[in-house]
């Protein structure tokens, strides 16, 4: 099955000859929390530089095994995604924009020297797992979190790209974010670790990047904060993004800006919500922002609301910054009514309930 320059792969289904029990599954749904309970199946497709995209399967959820020399143990080349499938009122199963993951992945793929997978053949495993462990998708305000991911697999102590990596696709299900309303989260300007440099991989979603920003995170969560928020590596002033969402700022005359793209993960609910807002006629602005100018404007009034997006909450308010020289609050630490009402807007498309104007439902 030899599939150079080929776009597509047929999956191999191999059903689990141990899935969980339906009374297991069911009491695993109720309360599932994030990322610890896995379904009962996963979707590989390995990659050799003599074969290419080869040997697609849907099977059972089982251990890898790998050499100790496997080059990702070693230099780190690994990438992965994150996105949601979400259960309708009629049954059926979205997904939301997973075109968007697939394009990015490639591009963390090119950018960490790995084999880039064709956009069809990303989708196809997606759906495919989705398909085999639809028992799986939380109902209500749950969802079921798919998580893509590449590694390199080449027996090899030499630093070099490796010439063999091994794709999959794993799916944990997940509760409603926000049990009993939105909870503002507070946040830690981090002065003395920075999460990406220009020319670095900040772009991209390499594991590598959340390694080094767990100091940062760790050191925020010391300060009684539950998110840290990095600053750009040369000024050391404007506000980039938090450890794994983005941010958005919002003024009293209606307008919203967040930080321009180039050192920071191009967010899909980012997107999303600058086309959301430029729809309704709202101004957007991607322009640098900085930790002092926040400041200023929170105590002035100008600055109304801001909040941090991603696909796990979707939208959290921020309700307090905190940085070594003081905290200040924004909206008096409460939820504001343009984050809640782009969350509702989000959620409402994402679980079919809304028009989709943009295609993004699949
Ligand atoms: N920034 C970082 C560093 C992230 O890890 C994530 C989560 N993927 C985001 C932003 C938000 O991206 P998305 O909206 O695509 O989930």
């Amino acid at each position: 099955d030899k599939v150079d320059g080929a776009i597509w792969l047929d999956f191999d289904i191999h059903h689990s000859h141990h899935a969980v029990p339906e009374a297991e599954r069911v009491a695993k749904l109720k309360d599932p929390g994030f990322g610890r309970v896995f379904t009962d199946h996963m979707a590989t497709v390995r990659y050799s530089q003599d074969k290419g995209w080869h040997s697609a399967r849907i099977e059972a959820r089982s251990n890898f095994q790998l050499d100790p020399a496997a080059a990702v143990l070693h230099y780190a080349q690994e990438i992965f995604e994150g996105l949601k499938a979400y259960v309708r009122e009629d049954g059926g199963v979205n997904l939301f924009r997973p075109d968007a993951n697939a394009k990015r992945f490639w591009n963390s793929a090119t950018r960490m020297a790995m084999a880039p997978l064709p956009e069809p053949v990303f989708i196809e495993a997606v759906e495919q797992l989705v398909r085999i462990d639809r028992a799986w998708i939380p109902g209500g305000e749950g969802s079921l979190y798919l998580r893509p991911f590449m590694i390199a697999n080449e027996t090899f102590l030499g630093v070099k790209p490796s010439s063999e990596y091994i794709f999959g696709v794993i799916a944990s299900p997940v509760g409603s974010y926000f049990k009993g309303g939105p909870a503002p989260v507070s946040i830690y300007a981090s002065e003395n670790y920075t999460r990406a440099a220009v020319g670095g991989t900040g772009a991209v979603k390499c594991g590598g990047n959340y390694a080094a920003s767990l100091r940062a995170q760790a050191e925020a969560m010391d300060h009684g904060c539950d998110q840290v928020v990095f600053l750009d590596a040369v000024e050391r002033k404007y506000i980039e993004e938090l450890g794994g969402m983005n941010v958005f700022f919002v003024f009293e005359d209606g307008s919203l800006s967040t930080p321009p793209l180039g050192t920071i993960l191009p967010g899909i609910t980012r997107d999303s919500i600058i086309a959301l807002a430029k729809s309704a006629g709202v101004t957007v602005r991607e322009e640098l922002y900085s930790l002092d100018q926040w400041r200023a404007d929170a105590a002035s009034g100008k600055l109304k609301e801001a909040f941090a997006c991603g696909t796990a909450a979707v939208i959290s308010p921020i309700g307090k910054v905190r940085t070594t020289s003081g905290e200040f609050l924004i909206n008096g630490g409460e939820a504001g009514k343009v984050a809640m009402g782009l969350r509702k807007q989000l959620v409402d498309i994402q679980y079919g309930r809304a028009p989709d104007p943009q295609n993004w439902i699949r």
